[in-house]
């Protein structure tokens, strides 16, 4: 059966059956580069309706059989659509559905039915029109926001795909009619704005994914930076926060154009939405009103949502090859701007330990199955773990192929789909390096090492010298995970260590260093830079994980406190119910040799029980002396001040130990409050009743099995070198 006899067949069944584009064979559509959209637009927003125009260009690249189809929402009334000056061609209507949403869809083939050759280019023309379809809003449920928002999930124009997934690329102009006192936003130049306010011309040149259409009362605020259009649409007249938001948009703008190559479009706007949304589009982000007030957001999610018009808004996701933007995206915004501050390491421990906390045999996947985040699991491969892989990319070629790599894949890929494999190639490209043994083990596997440092020995080698040997072995199941493995030694007064990079490509690996010195410490990955799987031991306790576990034992104290104290615990011990129905253990600190598995609750400064948990705060440098507390040199009375402490659960079980002293039973009422909201801190200290915050700090992290030390001593890790030694600011 040749095509044209299967093309046949499958235009009689398509009149019958609904939904028939599920079914429709494989012929993909021959469309060479973008397809065209003029439209014009006349929006009734009181009603949430338009009457709407398009004059479509399509440039058909073969002369095969095809059906060109198109897809517009099901509850527009359709008007003219037309072939001018053609008469090869029928056009049919049917009924469809979008897999996504399962919008009500309607269906538009086109047909020839001569035996002419499809034309180079075809010019069609939809009118069309009626109640517009907000994804935002999919029930249309009453809202006190007056504002429309439409996007390709709206099925405004005609569209090649009813499916989510690569869609075609599109270039348009699209005109807009509007009430006065409205302003309409989308991607692209503003060309025309008429000076009565009523008329808006949008043009985007460079081939976009959708098309959005953005319009409300809005406040519109306006700049310029280096060619660059930038505007402000408020909900509210403040010039103030316009200005906040510009000086902002300037600064990352520059940054990520020296990073990384030429800002892709001719504007940047910041658009305000009712609705508490964090959205990065091509040329604006659209920000929940509560988001944009927050005064941190300006230096976290911002540059974030800035930097995707490089990554994922003008270089495309391949959704079928691994979503890497949201990786790449966040290794350069939320990871680079504080690696720049030198925290890059406390960065990437977080993403090893969410991993740890939320990945498990059962939910982990490759990450070139990595398509959207849609919990924590897959936040923490897609993000997390995927921007460990391309911190681990970069050590694989080093920081000058690194950058290089990024700005060839953005100018080469710039308004194209791309994948995983792609930008493994432009990697390969810009270091002379072949990693396809790098992406094979890294992208197309699940899980990660589990590293040890199995043997570390040194011997004297000639007059003074000393050789020093290791054995790193990779302890999972499976085959190795090639690795630049950084190794920190430390020789005898040398209070900074020298950096050495190992190539780990089997699963053991010796190496043996000759030393000037007799060597003090050895240390694997000091700076965090390998995705691996943690021991739960080496994760610095924190309250959030006493809170976050299930059924944590609470130990009371039986002597030596007020009343008001012993009752203010109970309280505090009865507040940590979450489920009356399950009996979550209480003791007494004098039966505490029976105390169940899992996390603690311990109360009181004298709780007998409490004592095993001294020598980890020893270990940590606190000292709790007679009349004070002594945390990280400074001190704090016992009068007057409140301490919770969470350590690792003393003994041979897992979980977190919290130990909470409150200085008085008027204290008890605020800590309860309070205390959940420092869920990362495994030490605090309040002051007064109210109680007020005077002290908190992480406990320093400890990789096991990773250290030797061969004489006790101080050494100290000096500051890392960030990718680049300009930032932001
Ligand atoms: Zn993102």
């Amino acid at each position: 059966m040749d095509k044209r006899e299967l093309l046949k067949f499958f235009q009689w069944t398509a009149f019958f059956a609904l939904g028939s584009l599920f079914f429709w064979p494989g012929i993909s559509l021959a469309l060479e580069g973008p397809v065209h959209h003029k439209i014009w637009v006349k929006l009734d927003p009181d009603q949430k309706s338009a009457q709407i125009k398009d004059i479509l260009t399509v440039h058909l690249i073969e002369e095969n059989d095809f059906v060109l189809k198109f897809y517009l929402h099901g509850d527009f009334w359709l008007g003219a659509i037309k072939i001018p000056d053609n008469t090869d061609f029928i056009i049919e209507i049917a009924r469809a559905q979008a897999t996504e949403g399962k919008i009500p869809l309607t269906e538009i083939a086109i047909r020839k039915i001569t035996d002419l050759p499809w034309p180079e280019f075809l010019i069609i023309e939809f009118e069309y029109g009626g109640k517009v379809f907000n994804p935002q809003n999919p029930e249309n449920a009453p809202s006190a926001d007056p504002g429309i928002f439409l996007s390709g999930a709206s099925y405004f124009y005609p569209q090649t795909l009813a499916d989510s997934g690569p869609a075609d690329l599109m270039t348009f102009q699209l005109t807009v009619d509007h009430p006065d006192d409205w302003k309409v936003v989308s991607q692209g130049r503003k060309m025309v704005e008429t000076k009565k306010g009523n008329r808006v011309i949008w043009e985007a040149v460079n081939p976009m994914e959708e098309i959005f259409l953005i319009a409300n009362r809005f406040h519109k605020f306006q700049s310029l930076h280096n060619g660059v259009d930038l505007y402000a649409y408020l909900l509210k007249p403040e010039p103030e926060l316009a200005n906040k938001y510009f000086r902002a948009t300037k600064k990352y703008i520059d940054f990520y154009e020296k990073l990384i190559g030429p800002y892709p479009y001719p504007k940047f706007a910041l658009i305000e939405n009712s609705l508490q949304t964090g959205y990065g589009m091509a040329s604006f982000t659209f920000l929940g009103s509560k988001i944009i007030r927050f005064p941190f957001i300006l230096n976290t999610s911002y540059p974030h949502e800035i930097l995707h018009n490089w990554w994922g808004n003008s270089v495309y996701i391949d959704p079928e090859n691994g979503n890497w933007a949201e990786g790449l995206t966040a290794y350069l915004s939320d990871h680079l701007l504080l690696d720049l501050q030198g925290k890059g390491n406390q960065y990437r421990l977080q993403q090893l330990i969410k991993n740890l906390n939320y990945v498990n045999e059962s939910n982990d996947f490759p990450l070139i199955n990595f398509k959207w985040r849609t919990d924590m699991p897959s936040q923490a491969i897609g993000y997390g773990k995927m921007l460990m892989m391309l911190h681990m990319l970069r050590l694989q070629v080093g920081d000058a192929s690194f950058l290089k790599a990024l700005r060839e894949f953005y100018r080469d890929r710039r308004f194209r789909f791309a994948g995983l494999d792609d930008l493994r190639i432009s990697f390969e490209s810009a270091s002379g390096k072949d990693l396809s043994n790098f992406f094979a083990h890294w992208t197309y596997r699940k899980g990660g090492p589990e590293l040890k440092l199995t043997l570390a020995t040194h011997t004297l080698a000639g007059s003074s010298g000393h050789e020093l040997r290791i054995k790193v072995q990779q302890a999972q199941s499976g085959p190795a995970f090639p690795i630049k493995l950084p190794v920190a030694i430390w020789t005898q007064g040398n209070a900074t260590p020298e950096i050495q990079m190992l190539d780990m490509t089997e699963k053991t690996l010796t190496a043996s260093f000759s030393l000037q010195g007799e060597p003090g410490r050895v240390l694997i990955d000091p700076y965090t830079e390998i995705f691996r799987k943690l021991d739960r031991k080496e994760v610095p306790p924190a309250i959030g994980q006493t809170y976050g576990s299930a059924l944590p034992s609470r130990i009371m104290p039986t002597e030596g406190d007020f009343p008001d104290v012993l009752m203010g615990y109970h309280e505090f011990a009865q507040s940590l119910v979450k489920d009356s129905s399950v009996m979550t253990p209480l003791l007494n600190d004098d039966k505490s040799g029976l105390v169940p598995n899992g996390s603690l609750w311990i109360f009181g400064r004298t709780n007998a029980y409490a004592r095993r948990l001294k020598p980890q705060l020893e270990n940590y440098g606190v000292k709790l002396k007679e009349n004070e507390v002594v945390i990280d040199g400074k001190s704090f009375p016992w009068k007057d001040h409140s301490f919770v402490f969470t350590l690792q659960r003393p003994g041979e079980q897992e979980g977190s130990a919290t130990w909470v002293i409150a200085s008085s039973g008027e204290s008890i009422p605020g800590l309860i409050r309070k205390l959940p909201h420092y869920g990362k801190y495994g030490v605090l200290v309040f002051k007064g009743k109210e109680p007020e915050n005077t002290f908190k700090g992480s406990w320093p992290f400890q990789p096991s099995g990773l250290m030797k030390t061969f004489h006790p001593g101080k050494y100290t890790l000096p500051p890392q070198r960030p990718l680049v030694d300009y930032s932001p600011d």
